[in-house]
């Protein structure tokens, strides 16, 4: 009977594991002691959002703070995967990037492909390489203050940026060099603009508390709303990606897809994607905004995806870039 139970308890462990060994985020006002805010500034800074210059700036990731140093003061801690998975992608010429060395893994998660991402990193992990495969918890990089930004990490603020992201379009490359013809992109697919965040505080927190029973699939799509659009494409990667956040519709299915209505929140992740057959459309355009929720907006505002232009909301040439790269 204990085997069963020990067996019946791994089979569903928890979805995500913290990727190093401070677990501050779970004690009572450790907040100081889990995130590493910008140079000046309070922990808030270190966490997922609108959290950096007055809420315009957004921080797509979480600043977890060393535990352990060398002599020299250089932090050693151990990164870990968060769950199983696959290395993806591997930068290892920190002048390259403002992540300075960092790792993407790709998991499976709820039939959606999760991913996560390690920046800012000493070294990786001896050997590790790209189409790897990888065990939640296993060791796969040192914590480190790698970047090309002009100003360096101190010491002090030594941190992992632990990030948990949704694949926008495997097509990127090919969108960016259309779309920003001239601009640099060393890095394919995994590029940031490509890697579209949601929040690991939030979605610790709430495994934390909901134990097993935590479901990624249902926290996305009750996470707030920032708009509604209608977009004319009916086949595009995210539909089969993250195929559990596509719901059903008996009239689409009925008289055909046309297009879908998408819900997107304030990161421009999209939450929800409701299949619309063409008598369920007005308009003929491409994009259309179909909502605001103002009061999200006003909150989040860093992504300037939506603007109001008088009595009326708009979608800015961000939320149409946006758009296109969505449905690319
Ligand atoms: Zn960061």
């Amino acid at each position: 009977m204990l085997l069963i139970l020990a067996i019946h308890w791994n089979a569903q462990a928890e979805l995500f594991k913290l990727p190093t060994a401070n677990r501050a985020l779970f004690e009572k006002g450790g907040e100081e002691k889990f995130f590493a805010g910008t140079v000046g500034k309070t922990w808030i800074t270190g966490t997922f959002g609108c959290v950096r210059t007055d809420g315009w700036q957004i921080h797509e990731g979480l600043d977890i703070r060393c535990l352990q140093r060398d002599r020299r003061g250089e932090p050693t801690d151990p990164v870990m995967a968060t769950a199983d998975g696959t290395v993806v992608y591997i930068n290892s010429r920190p002048s390259l990037s403002n992540y300075g060395n960092y790792i993407v893994l790709r998991h499976q998660i709820e039939g959606m492909e999760i991913y996560s991402l390690y920046a800012h990193l000493r070294n990786v992990s001896a050997g590790l390489k790209a189409g790897q495969t990888v065990k939640a918890g296993e060791v796969i990089a040192i914590m480190g203050r790698t970047s090309n930004t002009r100003e360096v990490i101190s010491k002090e603020r030594a941190h992992v940026h632990y990030e948990l992201d949704l694949v926008v379009n495997d097509h990127f490359a090919e969108w960016f060099a259309r779309t920003l013809p001239g601009e640099r992109n060393d890095h394919g697919e995994w590029n940031g603009q490509n890697l579209n965040g949601i929040d690991p505080r939030l979605i610790l927190l709430q495994q934390q508390s909901e134990g097993t029973n935590f479901s990624l699939v249902r926290y996305l799509q009750s996470e707030p709303e920032l708009c509604r659009v209608l977009v004319r494409g009916t086949n595009f990667p995210w539909l089969k990606r993250y195929a559990p956040l596509v719901e059903r519709n008996p009239t689409a299915e009925k008289e055909g897809v046309a297009g879908y209505e998408i819900a997107l929140d304030f990161n421009g992740v999209a939450i929800k994607l409701i299949p619309r057959a063409t008598l369920e459309i007005k308009g003929k355009d491409k994009f259309t905004l179909l909502s605001v929720n103002e009061q999200e907006q006003k909150k989040n505002p860093a992504r300037r995806l939506v603007v109001k232009k008088g009595a009326r909301w708009e979608l800015t040439s961000r939320g149409l870039n946006l758009l296109g790269l969505l449905t690319y």
